[in-house]
């Protein structure tokens, strides 16, 4: 089958490789690209190493099954990439996201197909009918938006009183604005590039310079870059009480200089979240289907396979919020 291949570090091609072994498969229709697939490609990830298949934000139509399984073939799902076992203490406790024995898909979902077993229902999310295919693609933002409403279930948010920062208006900042705006709690992004921040006002949100944040301002600060010394930079300007979310991933073993007196005195929390758990995955689904237009809009750049490189380029350049690939993509 066809896919889209992570060659070696910065490139990528159109390649073939075998089909996939297990039961159940997924014609997948469109995959977006994450920053994770992006760091894998342009620094290299420990667990994605070239040459391999990457994405896994996709949906598609089942396309095939055994005999009795419960979803007929031509069946739009969104699939979670991975879910948690369930039994194990982290689970037990409701700390799905921590799982160490998680249920996964066969593979990457650049390619045609993507395998799932058949005891993986649970992963398996169907998607409200549509006329054309194209009106399918939002649910490509389930899995982001999941680990988004992981990040959010750290925070604290009070109707009218919170208001929340998020520093990096990346697709991940856009996607924290965009849920708080679907549930009535205030919201900006800290954006320095003026073109990003023009098409983010686009869609509603509201931007703000480093210089303009007011300390005490906000009670909650999401940082959705992957700078550690961000942490440094607004723990001080935290709202008394509020919390620090660290959304994005900072390199393992690098040390933070934070002040001391903001975590006492001013009662202030720093969390970390990373993936999501099933819980968060199916809270992200109920949202996108509830509000499919808002969700729309990141949705910015799509193309096939042979125009992977360019796409991945494009992202990596800023130049695009959220981009799908798929390889009946017409680009
Ligand atoms: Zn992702
Ligand atoms: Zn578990």
């Amino acid at each position: 089958m066809k896919c889209l291949m992570f060659e070696e570090i910065g490139k990528l091609a159109p390649s073939e490789i075998p089909e996939p072994t297990y039961p159940v498969w997924i014609k997948v229709a469109a995959t977006g690209i994450c920053g994770t697939d992006l760091k894998s490609v342009y620094v290299g990830h420990r667990y994605f190493r070239p040459p391999t298949v990457l994405g896994h934000e996709f949906y598609g139509q089942i396309c095939k099954a055994p005999e009795g399984y419960p979803l007929k073939n031509g069946t739009w799902v969104v699939a979670a990439p991975y879910y948690e076992c369930g039994k194990c203490d982290y689970c037990k406790a409701g700390k799905g996201d921590l799982c160490e024995n998680k249920n996964y898909v066969e593979a990457g979902s650049f390619a045609e197909y993507v395998g799932v077993p058949l005891d993986y229902m649970e992963g398996l999310f169907v998607l409200p009918e549509k006329k054309n295919t194209d009106d399918y693609d939002v649910y490509a933002l389930t899995e982001p938006l999941a680990c988004v409403i992981n990040g959010t279930s750290r925070l604290e948010t009070v109707p009218g009183y919170s208001k929340v920062l998020i520093v990096g208006g990346g697709p991940m900042g856009a996607l924290f604005a965009l849920y708080y705006a679907s549930k009535g709690i205030e919201a900006a992004i800290v954006e320095p590039n003026d073109e990003r921040a023009a098409r983010l006002q686009s869609w509603g949100i509201k931007t703000v310079k480093q210089d303009q944040v007011q300390k005490g301002e906000y009670d909650n600060v999401v940082i959705a870059v992957n700078i550690a010394k961000l942490v440094s930079d607004y723990l001080p300007l935290v709202r008394h009480g509020g919390t620090l979310l660290v959304f994005s991933g900072l390199p393992k073993g690098e040390s933070l200089d934070i002040d001391a007196g903001a975590i006492h005195y001013n009662e202030v929390s720093i969390k970390g979240c990373s993936g999501f758990g099933l819980d968060h995955f199916k809270e992200s689904f109920s949202v996108i289907k509830a509000n499919e237009k808002l969700f729309r809009q990141l949705i910015t750049n799509k193309f096939d396979f042979e125009h992977g490189q360019q796409a991945f380029d494009m992202l990596k350049a800023g130049k695009a919020f959220k981009i799908l690939i798929g390889s009946d993509i017409n680009c």
